[in-house]
This record gives structure tokens, sequence and C-alpha cells, in this order.
């Protein structure tokens, strides 16, 4: 069995309060994209269950949301042989750990018959911010600490360049770096942006962005060349350091794909994907 796991950009951020459990309270409109993992999920004859994602060193997140699926759905099937090819670069503020996540999970919800909407959405949240959001690819508003999901309708056509960055940046330092900087917002000011905001042509605002900039100062080089390549908005992603340039057609999108390739610069032409069916 074979899933697509799309990255995510968050075409606006906005962090709130640091709730007691550590997380920060969020309100952001998050639109998968057609940069994807691919996995394959088959039974296989060793003795446990196996994930292998060469890309990525240490524990895997989708490791966690196998376990994790066992234990909430009680599935007993055989031993699964999960392979993780990734695309999305790692630490890059494109939720490709959780994008593997949620997509392991669709893949055991298949597999096995198990877990209800409802159940996947518990597991989901148990596993990170950003997995329930692409358990269901799509466009969604996310509040809470990512949990709270109203779904968007489709978004206008839009051609997206991603300009990766080479370096990685850890999610938690990235928070850690705006709270130092005082860059998060009080309950009441989360709340007026959330009134102010259009969830179909959402400001390119990240709170976010000053303290990825702060810990990683090539972004601010990125941002320039986007925009000078003529993108209509230009934003960091997520924690970063991946810049996200906004422009009006995929085909603009990809002219000035071409025009920075020739340049040497790392460039990807991107599409927001169409919200896709729960599993
Ligand atoms: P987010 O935007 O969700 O905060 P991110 O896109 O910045 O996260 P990820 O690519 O999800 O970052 O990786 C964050 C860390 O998670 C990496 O440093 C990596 O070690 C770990 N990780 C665990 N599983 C995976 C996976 N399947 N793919 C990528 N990273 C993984």
């Amino acid at each position: 069995m074979r899933e697509l796991a799309p990255a995510k950009i968050n075409l606006c951020l906005y962090v709130g309060p640091l709730r007691p459990d550590g997380y920060h309270e969020l309100v952001s409109v998050m639109q998968a994209i057609d940069l994807a993992d691919e996995l394959e999920l088959t039974d296989s004859d060793a003795t446990a269950d196996d994930v292998r994602c060469p890309d990525v060193e240490g524990p895997n997140l989708a490791a966690h949301a196998l376990a994790a699926f066992r234990e909430h759905t009680g599935w007993d099937g055989p031993p699964q042989l999960l392979q993780i090819e990734k695309r999305i670069p790692v630490a890059a503020g494109l939720g490709g750990g959780s994008a593997d996540a949620a997509a392991t999970l669709r893949l055991l919800a298949r597999r096995s018959g198990r877990g209800s909407h409802a159940a996947l959405l518990e597991i989901a949240t148990s596993l990170g911010a950003d997995v329930p959001s692409q358990l269901q690819p799509g466009r969604w508003l996310v509040q809470g600490f990512g949990e709270r999901l109203t779904p968007l309708a489709d978004a206008e056509p839009l051609g997206i360049v991603l300009l990766p960055s080479s370096a990685k940046l850890s999610t938690a330092a990235v928070y850690a770096q705006a709270d130092r900087l005082g860059l998060t917002r009080g309950a009441d000011e989360l709340a007026a942006a959330l009134a102010a905001l259009d969830p179909n042509s959402p400001e390119p605002v990240n709170d976010l962005e000053q303290a990825a900039r702060s810990l990683e100062p090539t972004i601010d080089g990125a941002i320039e060349t986007v925009r000078r390549e003529g993108a209509a908005r230009a934003l960091v992603s997520g924690s970063g350091p991946t810049v996200v340039g906004l422009f009006p057609t995929l085909q603009d999108a990809r002219l000035a794909v071409d025009r920075l390739n020739a340049a040497g610069v790392d460039a990807k032409a991107a599409r927001a994907i169409h919200n896709q069916s729960p599993p």
C-alpha cells in the first residue's frame, strides 16, 4: 500500500501565549502542497514493525505513529515494514515529519480496517501539533496548539515558490527564541488577529519569522531573492528556514523557478492541493 505525505506551508502564523502544557496557542492558515514524501507499507516476515527512512537520523515520527496506532486501536495484525522516501526537506518548516506520521495513520487505517476518523484525530493530536491538520491534507484554519481545525474552501489558484535552505532549524529552538525576543502575542492580540483574518487571502504574517531570521540570517537574502523575482507575498514557512514566495499563477511560479535555477539558486515550484476526503 502506498500513500503520499504532502508538505504544508503556513500562509500565516500568529503565535499566542505559552500554555501550561508547554505549547503555544496558535492561529494559522495551513495549506497542503504537492511536494510530498512517498510511503509504502507491506506485511513483513520480521518479528517486529520496522520503519526505514534513510534520510532521517534518530527516532522517526512515523514509527511513533505506528506504535500509537496499535496501542490505541488494539490492532495486532502482522509486523509491518514501512518505507519512507523523503522528498520534503527535513527540519525546514514544511511539516515533513508530521506529514509522514499522518500518512502512516491513513495507511494503517486502510490496512487494518480500524481507526474511526475521531480515533485517528486523537492519535494524531498525541503525536504533535502539525499532525492533526495533515491527517486530511488540504487547507485548514488551525487553532489551539494545532488540534482545533476548521476546513477552509479550496484556495484560489496559487503558484508557490519554495526556497529551501541548506540549514536546519529546530522548531523548539525557534519557539524558544520567539519567547526570548518577546515576539508572541497575548490572548487578546491573538483574538484580534483571528477576527481580522481573511482565510481566503491571509496577510503574510508569521510571528516566528524574526526568530527564525535571527537564528538563520541567510533567510533575509532568500526573502529578497523571491521578492525580486516578483513574488506578490514572501514569508517564512512555519519555524523556517524555508522561504515561500506566492505568485498569482503556477505558470508565474514556474518561470521564477526557471530563472532562479538558471542563476544557480535552489528553488522549487509547488501548487496548493485540493482538500482531500477524510481517511
Ligand atoms: P514542523 O514544521 O512540523 O515543526 P519541520 O518541518 O520544521 O517541522 P520536520 O522535517 O518535521 O521539521 O523534522 C523535525 C525533526 O523531526 C527532524 O530534526 C527529525 O530528526 C525528526 N523526524 C522524525 N521523523 C521524521 C520524518 N519522518 N521526517 C522528517 N523528520 C523527522
